[in-house]
Formats: structure tokens, sequence, C-alpha cells
């Protein structure tokens, strides 16, 4: 059944998106795709989905744009490998960069946008500090505004973020009301984050640590990433690296993140890559002496989950994906589309 222009207005939609820089690790997997696939079908009956691929995002930091193309598609076949209901009318699966909407819109607004605003995202200044000088673009300082474009083109009220991205939402809803405050109702203004955080009633605090630094979080674009488990990596290659997780010296297993991080997160790793339950594994080990015994044991968890994930990604179909994201392109550049023409006669490009 085709629905029609008055049922799209009344959707309330919900947009998330995930940047194609790398490949994808398992702290990906749990903290954002799972939960992701998890929201599209709990949600798809009662609200429209964008899940987007930010692929004007993906260079704010260098990469290999040779394997950019191809980063795209398997990151498509990862969500659909995860279970993402690609067959959903209410799911919208669309790349940024072929709605060239995102692009004008982020012109405008970033000319209302303060250098001083942007200048205190910490995002940036984290980001920025890990790269030299001269690598440091433009694009990565700019990027919490073509974040707000993708927002705002869709009248999206409802998107998950984790801590990292909480400031660039409430950038976007600052942008939003300060365009409408100007101009008249332009955009819609995305939910509050305490509100965010109320209607996904996920736990978003979710952080894998890094294997070899369990202080700080694992992330795909990590120099080395020795401490990274890749959802690409070979089961072997994988449990190497478990094995070699850096631990402490207390030499008793208790779940303490502080004073046991690197432990602390493998225990979390197993309980989640397993389906068991956190306290169920933290029984099983608690007061146990040796890591190497442990540390075996999770390596065989993460090894038997990438087997598994890794047959089902080699069974997803590309042909669908191609076809879900010409049918979704075409669909949100309508709405992207009428949004941009609003904000272009607002600020006089357009009578
Ligand atoms: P990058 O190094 O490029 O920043 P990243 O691994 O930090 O990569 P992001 O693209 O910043 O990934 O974030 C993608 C999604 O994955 C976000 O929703 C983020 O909250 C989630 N995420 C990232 N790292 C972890 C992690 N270690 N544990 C749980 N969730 C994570
Ligand atoms: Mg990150």
């Amino acid at each position: 059944m085709k629905r029609n222009m008055a049922q799209e207005k009344n959707r309330t939609r919900i947009l998330t998106g995930l940047r194609a820089n790398n490949d994808l690790t398992i702290g990906n997997y749990l903290g954002a795709l799972l939960p992701m696939v998890d929201m599209a079908k709990q949600k798809a009956g009662d609200y429209d989905i964008n899940l987007f691929v930010p692929d004007l995002h993906s260079f704010t930091t260098p990469i290999d744009h040779t394997q950019l193309q191809e980063q795209i598609m398997q990151n498509l076949r990862v969500f659909v490998a995860a279970g993402l209901p690609i067959e959903h009318e209410n799911v919208f699966v669309y790349r940024q960069s072929y709605i060239p909407a995102h692009s004008e819109l982020t012109w405008i607004l970033d000319c209302f946008t303060g250098f001083g605003e942007m200048n205190r995202m910490t995002q940036f200044k984290d980001k920025s500090a890990k790269l030299n000088e001269d690598r440091v673009s433009i694009g990565l300082f700019n990027y919490p505004v073509l974040m707000a474009a993708d927002i705002l083109l869709y009248n999206a009220s409802y998107v998950p973020v984790g801590d990292d991205q909480t400031q660039h939402l409430e950038f976007t809803r600052d942008i939003a009301e300060r365009m409408n405050s100007r101009f008249g109702e332009l955009f819609t203004v995305p939910r509050a984050v305490p509100e965010q955080h109320k209607f996904f009633g996920k736990d978003q605090g979710l952080r894998i640590k890094d294997l070899q630094d369990p202080t700080k979080k694992m992330s795909k674009s990590d120099e080395t990433g020795k401490g990274v488990i890749f959802m690409s990596d070979t089961p072997e290659a994988a449990a190497k690296k478990v094995m070699s997780a850096a631990t402490d010296s207390l030499g008793k297993i208790a779940f303490d993140p502080q004073q046991q991080p690197g432990i602390a997160n493998l225990l979390q790793i197993m309980a989640l890559l397993s389906g068991r339950t956190h306290a169920e594994v933290v029984t099983e080990w608690e007061g146990r002496e040796s890591y190497g015994e442990f540390k075996k044991a999770v390596a065989e968890v993460v090894s038997a989950f990438l087997k598994d994930f890794q047959a089902k990604l080699a069974a997803v179909d590309d042909a669908e994906i191609m076809r879900k994201l010409e049918s979704s392109e075409a669909a949100m550049r309508d709405v992207a589309n009428a949004t941009l023409l609003r904000a272009q006669k607002a600020v006089g490009l357009r009578a």
C-alpha cells in the first residue's frame, strides 16, 4: 500500500546514522548497531525510521578513499546481517551524499553558526588533539553543522545519541530554534536529550573498552587497532587480541571497572556476545585466579560470535540493499528538498 502525503507528514520520525570511515568494531556492534536494529524492529510500526549512511562525514578525519565505496556497502551488509528489517516500508536506508540538500542546508546553517559555538565542541577538541595540526580539517570542525542539517531536513524528533554526540544534538536544537525565531517555523526542533534517553529507554552508556588500554573506549579509527576487535577480524585473529588483552596485577577476577578495567571489560564482552546475563557471567568467574583461563574462555566466546556473524554476513544479498537504497533515496530527496526550499525562501535565495 502506498502511503499518502498527509500520512507522511503526521508520522514522527526517528533518525540515526553510523559513520562508514572504517570497519565496524564489536563496540559499534554492541553499543550502536544492535540497539538501532532492535529499535527499528520495535518502532517501525508507529514511526518513520531513517537509517542513513553519513558518507559525507566519512572523511572528516583522513581515510583511504579507495576503500570508501566498499566500506559503505560493507557497513550496510553488517546492518542487514545484524537483523535490520530492511524490507519494512517505514524504514528508510539512504546515503547522505545522494541527497544534495544535506550539503546545501549545511552551508546556510554555517552562516548562522558562531565560530565560538563550534570551538566549544568537545568532540572536535578530542579528535583534533589526536591529529597533526595540518590534518585537522575544517570539515571536522564543521561536522556538527552537517549533523544538524541531517536531522533538520527530515523533521526528525528522535535521534539516539551517545554521550559523545549529546553536545551536537543540543547544538541542533539551538540552531533550529535560532532560525525559527528569526525566520518563522522552518524546522522541527528535535527533542531534548533527556527525552531522547527516555524514549529509547536504552542503556546509552555502554562503552566497550580498548583491549590494550582499557581506560579508553574501543574505536574503529584507532591508530594501531591492536586493542580493537573488528567485525571483519578472523575468529583466530580476534582470539589472539583477546589473549593479549591488558589486565592488572591484582590476580583475582572481579567486576570492578575502576580497579580492574581490563577484566571488567572482558567480563562485559563475554556476557554481551554470549547472550548470557551480566550477573551470570560475573558469578561464574568472580574470585577465580587464572587470568589465562579466563581470557581463553572470552576468546572462545568472541571467536564463536564472529564465526556465526560472518556466516550471516556472507548470506546478505547486495541487490536487495541496492534496491532499498534507491527507493529510500528517491523518497527522502522529496522530504529533504521541501525543507531546504523553506530555508532557501527564508534567507532570500528563492522567491
Ligand atoms: P571513530 O574512531 O571513527 O570515532 P568509533 O568507533 O568511536 O569510531 P563512532 O562512529 O564515533 O565510532 O560511533 C558510532 C556509534 O558507535 C556511536 O553510536 C557510538 O556511541 C558507538 N560506539 C562507538 N564506540 C563504542 C564502544 N567502544 N562501545 C560502545 N559503543 C560504541
Ligand atoms: Mg567516535
